[in-house]
């Protein structure tokens, strides 16, 4: 198993300037292995949805090369439910609902031949849940990375510093990492956050790009300006998918291949903003995503002669 992925499978229902959605099929672990797809194969999510969970979707992510073996079905339980509503700049959004379902008893476990995973993305979900997974593994996986949201820095913020603890890379928005450090300056917060344990940190800034920042180094990606830009949702973990999925293809956890691999997760959350929910997503051509990384090239290379 090259990458083991974890987070919510879930339903949302959201709502952006452009229009309305009840229940499609969302969730981090949906968005983020769907991602991942384009870059590596051998890719296992460990989850848990109710019986009212979408079987075509299954299908879909089954199609994908994606391993449902560590999706626990619940029976006559629903599935994770969340609702969010954009604002008209579309950088910020309320989250209107949040029903755990079957999240809320949760005990997950690692099947047999995911346990030997080289990467493992630890998506938005309990911090207990996440920690659980790593110590399920049978040896630690060459890199650990972490997201998560302000809904856990809400309500369960102990745990999630010891999650923090526990891995290589953390990804989080900037008004995450504001609420986390305690500091307005992100260059602060970040010196603060990776005192916490991880050895890189990046921060996410939604259409204004993402910065990674180790303790010596800082680069930063920007984000594609975009004609259309239909729903956010799910954004940040379609960045998470396509930066691990591009380390796991690389095998290279270096600072400066974790440069590309921001641009990678970069170009493909630009995809994922374009229609609603995982619809963009779905369905890519490798020519569809080697031309979007052209476009990015193109966006950030200059010549400078200084005198
Ligand atoms: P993003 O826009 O990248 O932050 O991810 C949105 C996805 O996160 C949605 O598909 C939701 O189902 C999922 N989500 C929302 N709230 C939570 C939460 N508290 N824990 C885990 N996943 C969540």
């Amino acid at each position: 198993m090259s990458l083991l992925v974890v987070g919510t499978v879930a339903f949302d229902a959201i709502e952006t300037p452009f229009g309305k959605t009840d229940k499609i099929v969302g969730g981090a672990a949906s968005y983020i292995s769907l991602s991942a797809s384009y870059f590596t194969k051998e890719i296992g999510i460990v989850s848990v949805v109710g019986d009212d969970f979408d079987e075509n979707f299954k299908s879909l992510l089954t199609s994908k090369g994606i391993d449902l073996g560590g999706l626990q079905v619940k029976k006559g339980e629903k599935s994770f439910f969340w609702k969010g509503k954009y604002h008209t700049d579309l950088n910020s959004r309320d989250t209107l609902d949040t029903q755990l379902n079957v999240l809320e008893k949760f005990d997950p476990v690692v099947p047999e031949n995911f346990k030997n995973a080289e990467f493992l993305m630890l998506g938005n979900l309990v911090p207990a849940i996440q920690q659980k997974v790593i110590t399920q593994m049978n040896k630690r996986p060459k890199l650990l990375v972490l997201d998560t949201m302000n809904f856990w820095l809400d309500i369960a913020l102990e745990e999630l510093k010891k999650t923090i603890a526990m891995v290589d890379v953390l990804t989080i928005n900037d008004a995450e990492a504001r609420q986390l450090s305690g500091e307005y300056s992100l260059v602060k917060a970040a010196q603060k956050i990776l005192e916490m344990g991880p050895k890189v940190l990046i921060i996410k800034k939604g259409e204004h790009g993402a910065l990674l920042f180790n303790k010596e180094q800082v680069f930063f990606a920007p984000a594609l300006p975009l004609e259309e830009v239909f729903d956010p949702t799910g954004a940040g973990d379609t960045f998470a998918g396509g930066f691990i999925g591009y380390l796991a293809q690389t095998k290279d956890i270096s600072f400066e291949n974790m440069k590309r691999a921001i641009i990678y997760g970069s170009a493909m959350a630009s995809f994922c903003v374009e229609k609603f929910g995982t619809q963009k997503i779905e369905n890519l051509t490798q020519e569809e995503v080697d031309e979007r990384i052209q476009e990015f090239v193109d966006l950030v290379q200059f010549d400078i002669a200084l005198v």
